[in-house]
């Protein structure tokens, strides 16, 4: 094979760019863990070094995704949060609850941060007509379990231009994306926004 083959790529070579420099998130960086057959839930503890708040997730998480918005908490350094979802009643705080503040009141979903290391433990929607009402999100990173539902896609991609990426990286951030195998979605992913146009033909009437 000549040296132009083994550059680009004739028989037996690859043409397949490889983005393994980009660096995404910590959970995904080395490839997406699959999840444990029956893992039915843990515990997620924020980084303060004394005095953490412990929140108990008494399920397996659904949804998991890396997002680009600028509301999802990310782990220093991190371009994407990962970010779950999980039914609200499944969720509690174990300790330290005196800790927690909601970051924004006014916001559909409420995430509730740790005053001392800015960690955010859940975020809950308190709006019953909204369509994820009833799921709360979390971030199983800061769980000391592994087994957890592991990423799935990405969701708000272009939205990490907001948080001062510069737009010259995105090709190689969509290529490590699907190199990781999570389609890089603008929005969330089709099944998703299919529940919330679903949920919002029925309080129309659009649908039955
Ligand atoms: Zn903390
Ligand atoms: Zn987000």
């Amino acid at each position: 094979m000549g040296i132009l083959d083994k550059l680009f790529g004739g028989e037996g070579g690859s043409a397949a760019p490889t983005y393994s420099y980009v660096k995404i998130h910590p959970s995904v960086d080395t490839g997406v863990k699959p999840a444990t057959p029956g893992f039915s839930g843990g515990t997620l503890k924020c980084n303060c070094a004394s005095d953490p708040v412990v929140v108990v997730v008494e399920a397996q998480t659904a949804h998991n995704h890396v997002c680009g918005c600028t509301k999802c908490w990310k782990p220093d350094g991190a371009i994407f949060s990962q970010i779950a979802v999980v039914a609200r009643d499944k969720v509690g705080v174990k300790e330290n609850a005196d800790k927690l503040e909601i970051v924004d009141p006014s916001a559909a979903i409420q995430r509730h941060a740790c005053k001392g290391c800015g960690v955010h433990m859940y975020g809950r929607i308190e709006n019953t007509g909204h369509p994820f009402y009833g799921l709360d999100f979390v971030h199983t990173e800061l769980s000391p379990q592994s087994g957890w539902s592991p990423a799935e896609f990405a969701a708000f991609v272009s939205s990490i231009i907001e948080s001062g990426v510069d737009p010259s990286r995105m090709e190689a951030i969509r290529g490590r994306l699907k190199e990781l195998g999570l389609e890089p979605y603008d929005c969330l992913s089709p099944p998703l926004m299919d529940a919330i146009a679903t949920h919002v033909a029925k309080q129309s009437g659009a649908l039955n």
